[in-house]
This record gives C-alpha cells, structure tokens and sequence, in this order.
C-alpha cells in the first residue's frame, strides 16, 4: 500500500518544535570568548534568513515558493506500508516507510540543501563550501546549488572518497569541485596530513577545511548538511507529509524511527509527531538509532563541544563522544558523527525520546531482508531503523500488543553496494568501543557552564 499526497498538499511551512518545548536548549558558545554567540559571529558562514531560523521560536516558518517548486521535483515522497516485510516478519504490527531515496541525490539531504541554497543566493552569495562524508550531503548540495546557479566546493572524508568514487563522479556531474579530506589546501588539512599521512579522515576535519576556506571568501558561505536547527527544521517536510498521509488511512504511529548521525533525518520525521504530543496529542515514542561503534546518544556526556575536530565552530550543547573522537571505518558513512543535535540532545536528556545503539551486522541483515521483500536496497544508515523496528515489531508481538511502527527510509543504498558486497563476504564485523578510550575522548566535551 502506497499512500500518495498530490502536490497541493505539501507543506507550505516548517515545524519549529523549539516553539513547544519547555526546556529550550542552551545557547551555542563562542569558541574562544566562551560567551553565547550572536548572529554577528555566524554572518561570515550563513546568510541572515538561516541564522534567524537558527534561534527562532516561531512554530511555523514559511517555505519560500521556488523552494517549494523546487521540492516538487521529487516530493511529496510516499509513504508505504512495508507489507511484504510484515508478512516475512510474521508480525501483527503494521510497519510504514517514508522513503525519501527518491530525491535527486538519494537521501533525504536533498530537503534542506535547496532551502540552504535558496536563502544563500538570496543574500547574494556566490559560492557555498561544505563537507561530506559518506557523499549523501555533497551530492544533495552539488544538486541544490545547480538549481539556483551557484558554485560548491565539497571537502570529502577520505575513507569515503577511496571507497565511493562514484559519490564524487556524481557530485561532478552535478558541476561541484571535490577534495579528498584531509588536505594539502588548508591548515587543518595539512596539519592532519603532517601527523598522519594516511589519514583516512573524519566529518569534523572536514568540516574545519570547509569552514576554513568558506570564512577567507566574502562571496562564499559554509553550509552544513546536519546538526544545526534550521537543517533539523527543513528536514520537517518528512513528517508533516507523513502525518496527512496517515490521516487519509485513518491510522496513527505508537512508534518512530530513525538513523542518527547528527539528527537532522530523525528530527524530521519524528518532531512533527513529538510536537503534536507535547501539545496534549497522541502519545508516541520516538526512537533515534546510532551505530554501536559511534553511540554518542548512549555513552557520550551531555555538555558543550565542537562541533568541528579543531575546534573553529561554536561550542554546541550536545551529547559527544568528544570532538577528537575517531570512529572506526564503518560503513554507515553517515553516522560516524561524533556528536548529535542540540535540539535532539535536549529532547533526549529530558526523556522526550529515546535511544539505542546497534552492531552493524545486525543491521545488515536487516536490510537484506528489507531489499528481497520491500524491493529497495536501503543505504546503510537507514538498515539501523530498520533493524529497530524488527526489534520493536517482535517485542510487540511477544507482548500481544497491536503496534503501528513508521520510519524513516532516509536513502537509498546503491552507491553502497562495496558495503553490501563486505557484508556478503563475511568482511564486515561488530565493534566493541572500549570504556577506557571512551573517556579519554569525552574528557574533550566540557561541563556546562
Ligand atoms: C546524512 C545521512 C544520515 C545521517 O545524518 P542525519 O543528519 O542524522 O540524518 C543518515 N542517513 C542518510 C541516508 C544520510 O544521507
């Protein structure tokens, strides 16, 4: 069953879920001064319309018209009912999907890059300079920036860049410049490079090239493709479709799922739901799913850090494993994010949504079976959701419960297919992080102030 939203019933506006909170977060911190920051000291990096949404209670926000008509491209995404999987799964819960492998660079990310590259050219700006690490992001702002006719520069991991070359042809195809991260052309790149030659690279150096080379350049901007709130608050759509969706089935999710690596996916399938239950509606549980060998929502500190590995960005309040932290080379690219959202952290650490952290073998197979039933290879990220609503499916199945399980199917995986082919070869194993490495990184994530 696919359940279909004409284009006149997309969202005209964003959710701001900072509007219902009770516990707002904290205020991100200068790097140096240590004070809150102003949007003063974001104007080198982003235009004035998103540094508003960065601080902004308002609850709705309009979604600008070419922004719209841009969506309309590839939204609204459908939602499904995963029937053949239910059935393989034996299971009385009802399993839906919103799947938005759909958009032009086969993740969600594609959401929040045309808005991102709307405002920026707004404000006159002529170049945007980014980061990407499994090269969802790079190809999702590569795409937008075409769309609005401006030039993006992408400083890509390492790791991923070896592993998916066909990310970076497709970035190319879409007109971006694209560097493999670290560097010969920053400080940060050079000074990582001088320390370790065959440094396979991390989002958070990536980030400090990008944020290094976009601050020297008045045309240019920085935008990042996770994390802050106004990337959580593009990301929106998915949820505000998928609740109009469920309206025309007359059904509702007890439980929503999905992959985190900074939160902007999750958030945007998942605050539209929390929202509605923090102003007196239907309870649900929102479950947020991280790699056990990144899992800083579940053994990380709460606190203030970096959002960067060299500390150029503002301090960010944020469960972290510490900005140095160095995630094994896994293969959801995507989640070796070192810390999560503000807004996710804040929902967390007031009980307003839960966490786990998964194997990624588990993981594996779970999407496996997701592709020889559903008919669509997930992107790795996305097999962690799926493996949590097996998990959840046969707990409420043990427990003689009825569930209505949605999650998010944030992309595709057919530029993964080297990880597929490792998981098929047996190559692929679990990680067990030890204690003791783990707090010598989170001794890096400073206690709030
Ligand atoms: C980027 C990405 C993620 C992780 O980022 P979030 O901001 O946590 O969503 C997960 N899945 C896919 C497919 C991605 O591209």
């Amino acid at each position: 069953m696919k359940i279909y939203l004409n284009k006149d019933e997309m969202p005209t506006h964003y959710y701001n879920i900072t509007a219902d909170l009770m516990n707002k977060p904290l205020p991100p911190l200068h790097p140096q001064t240590r004070q809150p920051i102003g949007p003063d000291d974001l104007k080198v990096l982003f235009p004035m319309e998103l540094i508003k949404q960065e601080v902004s209670a308002e609850p709705y926000i309009e979604i600008p018209e070419p922004v719209r008509e841009a969506y309309a491209i590839y939204r609204p995404s459908p939602l499904i009912r995963a029937e053949r999987l239910e059935k393989a799964l034996g299971t009385k819960a009802k399993i839906f999907y919103k799947y938005e492998g759909g958009s032009p660079s086969g993740s969600h990310k594609t959401n929040t890059a045309l808005a991102q590259a709307y405002y920026n050219k707004q404000e006159g700006i002529k170049k945007i300079v980014t980061e990407t690490g499994a090269g969802q992001w790079g190809t999702a702002l590569s795409f937008a920036c075409a769309q609005f006719g401006i030039e993006c520069e992408v400083f890509m991991v390492r790791g991923s860049y070896d592993q998916k070359p066909y990310r970076k042809l497709i970035m190319e195809t879409f007109g971006a410049n694209v560097h493999a991260s670290p560097s010969e052309l920053t400080e940060v790149g050079k000074s990582q490079l001088a320390k370790d030659p065959a440094n396979i690279g991390s989002l958070g150096i990536a980030i400090s090239e990008a944020v290094e080379v976009a601050a020297q350049d008045e045309k240019a901007h920085y935008a990042l493709g996770s994390v802050l709130n106004h990337v959580l608050l593009h990301q929106t759509v998915i949820g505000l479709e998928a609740q109009k969706q469920f309206e025309k089935v007359d059904a509702y999710p007890d439980i929503v799922i999905a992959p985190l690596g900074g939160g902007s996916n999750f958030a945007g399938i998942a605050f539209p739901f929390v929202g509605e239950m923090l102003r007196g509606g239907r309870k649900v549980r929102a479950i947020a799913v991280e790699p056990a060998s990144c899992p800083k929502l579940t053994r990380g500190k709460f606190g203030y850090d970096f959002g960067d590995s060299a500390g150029y960005t503002p301090l960010l309040p944020m469960y972290s494993l510490g900005h140095e932290f160095m995630p094994p080379g896994l293969h959801a690219g995507g989640l070796r994010y070192h810390g999560a959202s503000a807004l996710c952290s804040q929902l967390l650490k007031d009980g307003l949504i839960e966490a786990v952290a998964l194997q990624q073998l588990e993981c594996f197979s779970a999407g496996l079976l997701f592709s020889k039933t559903e008919g669509i290879l997930p992107a790795p990220e996305a097999n962690h959701a799926i493996a949590q609503v097996i998990r959840e499916a046969k707990a409420a199945d043990a427990a003689g419960e009825e569930r209505t399980i949605l999650f998010n199917l944030c992309g595709h995986g057919h530029f993964d297919l080297a990880a597929y082919d490792d998981f098929l070869q047996g190559k692929l194993e679990d990680h067990v992080l030890d204690e003791e490495q783990l707090k010598i990184s989170a001794a890096g994530v400073l206690d709030q102030f």
